[in-house]
């Protein structure tokens, strides 16, 4: 099959979240089945161009409409850690992947419906007909509203579209100007309830909706945050749609990627361990010590690796920070927050704590830094309000680092409570969960796995072998999706 990925991010060259890692972890385990897959990224300045192999320009004169002129791009073509990736530049004075930033800009949904249409145009031009088009979010939920409407007049009339949708919250909207800059006009088409007219603002298109309408699949990153956006608040005002497309719409659960993220085999960890030599992991957590200067002490070190917003539950991040050291724990939180307010917050954060030899928060985003606490720490905390899939507890979970995490979304379908699951035999359970939002909750389930490691030291390392042997890899997944594209091409 011939699968081209249309995203706004592929890690590690453009990260800002688990999207990029998604993105790129199933291109390479579609590949490895002999799939051929292609990924179209628009070309960002501030990407990690020291990922990419080999960028060169592959397309010098695309032409995208835009209003009522066009603007000139070029395609450049580079491997990233062995995927084909093209990276759109357009040349135009809104220099919209110039910014320094992928994401955050007040014309965020003009910068993306402009990616969407240049990428379709792109493969129009270069005669690309892929099976299946594979788009993402909210960035490119137009890719599938103007293959339907535009390009499949134009040739593009067989392509099928599997949409998946990372996070809700983030929907895209516009208004009319939007219609009129991609060339799709008849605002009275759009406005429609049954398209792209938002569900609660009359006088805004959604983006999102637009890819839910308009794709031959939906998906979202796990099956029970499929469940949740269908029927509770967590669908952000789109649940209503997800019912009307209900037989489209289905929940995939991420997986990871083992050559990246892989104890054993680790580029970025200075001790190589797997279940069978499990104590090696030990020799990361003096490493990691050392590194972040905390005490040589007896006691578990509690991590929290993630952005710091109100979906990742930040109060209760901050509290499991307070409580472990109460507990006479360590903790280390590595983490960014866009939030002027929440940044600040943790930065004063840091400098109260700067003396403590217990706790060590790094602000900002290190990719190197997060492997080592995967394998150094002895438990990684997830508290989130709401959680798609999350993986970073499935990634605690391959470095024996035992995950206790917040009943919600993708937490759900990953970690089983030791004490308490009802669906996995006690030989099978590899962590702790707890539902509530609130710091009694989280209390009782960090006293839970904080006793166990004190006072039951085997049991606790038992658990932590139990999570290594869940396989999160990309492999059931990666056949999920090779399903649903099967179905899809045959409609
Ligand atoms: P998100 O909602 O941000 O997509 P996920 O749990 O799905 O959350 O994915 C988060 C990914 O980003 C993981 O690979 C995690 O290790 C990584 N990550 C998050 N914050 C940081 C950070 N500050 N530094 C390094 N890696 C990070």
């Amino acid at each position: 099959m011939y699968i081209v990925q249309i995203a706004s991010e592929c890690a590690p060259v453009i990260k800002a979240g688990g999207l990029g890692d998604v993105v790129y972890g199933l291109s390479r385990e579609l590949e490895a089945r002999g799939h051929c897959v292609e990924l179209i990224l628009p070309k960002y300045d501030c990407m990690r161009y020291d990922h990419i192999w080999g960028l060169h320009d592959a397309y010098r004169d695309l032409w995208v409409p835009w209003y009522d002129g066009e603007i000139h791009c070029s395609v450049y073509c580079g491997w990233v850690h062995g995927r084909v990736c093209f990276f759109i530049e357009p040349h135009s004075q809104d220099n919209f992947f110039n910014r320094g930033c992928y994401y955050g800009c007040e014309d965020d949904t003009m910068r993306f419906a402009f990616f969407s249409k240049a990428a379709l145009q792109f493969l129009q031009h270069s005669n690309k007909r892929p099976d299946v088009i594979h788009c993402h979010d909210w960035q490119t939920g137009l890719v599938p509203v103007m293959l339907y409407e535009i390009f499949q007049y134009h040739g593009m009339g067989s392509q099928r579209v599997c949409y998946t949708i990372h996070n809700f919250k983030h929907q895209g909207f516009a208004g009319n100007e939007l219609l009129a800059a991609t060339g799709l006009n008849r605002p009275d088409h759009y406005f429609h309830y049954d398209r792209l007219r938002d569900n609660f603002n009359p006088f805004s298109l959604n983006l999102m909706k637009g890819g839910i309408v308009y794709s031959n699949a939906v998906t979202t990153v796990s099956p029970h945050h499929a469940w949740e956006a269908s029927h509770t608040e967590v669908g952000c005002g789109l649940g209503h749609t997800l019912h009307l497309h209900q037989g489209k719409f289905s929940g995939i659960l991420n997986g990871i990627d083992h050559d990246f993220w892989n104890p054993a085999g680790d580029r970025y960890i200075p001790y190589h361990y797997s279940r069978e030599d499990f104590e090696e992991k030990h020799k990361n957590t003096k490493t990691l010590r050392e590194r972040l200067m905390l005490d040589h002490a007896d006691k578990p070190i509690i991590a929290y690796i993630g952005r710091l917003d109100g979906q990742k539950g930040v109060h209760l991040v901050h509290h499991a920070m307070y409580y472990a050291l109460h507990r006479g724990a360590q903790f280390v939180l590595l983490g960014s927050a866009t939030e002027p307010g929440i940044n600040a917050h943790f930065w004063h954060e840091k400098h109260f704590l700067n003396n403590n030899p217990d706790v060590h928060l790094e602000l900002g985003f290190n990719e190197e830094l997060s492997h080592l606490i995967y394998a150094g720490a002895d438990m990684i905390v997830v508290p989130s309000n709401f959680e798609p899939c999350g993986l970073t507890q499935m990634i605690g979970l391959m470095y024996g680092t035992v995950p206790i995490v917040r009943g919600v979304g993708g937490l759900v379908n990953t970690v089983f409570d030791r004490d308490y699951d009802q669906t996995k035999p006690p030989e099978e359970r590899n962590g702790y969960v707890f539902y509530q939002s609130d710091y009694q909750a989280l209390e009782s389930a960090m006293d839970r796995a904080i006793g166990l490691w004190f006072e039951y030291p085997e049991e606790f390392r038992q658990l932590a072998l139990q999570g290594m042997s869940y396989d999160y890899s990309w492999k059931h997944p990666a056949q999920a999706y090779i399903d649903l594209y099967d179905q899809i091409r045959c409609q």
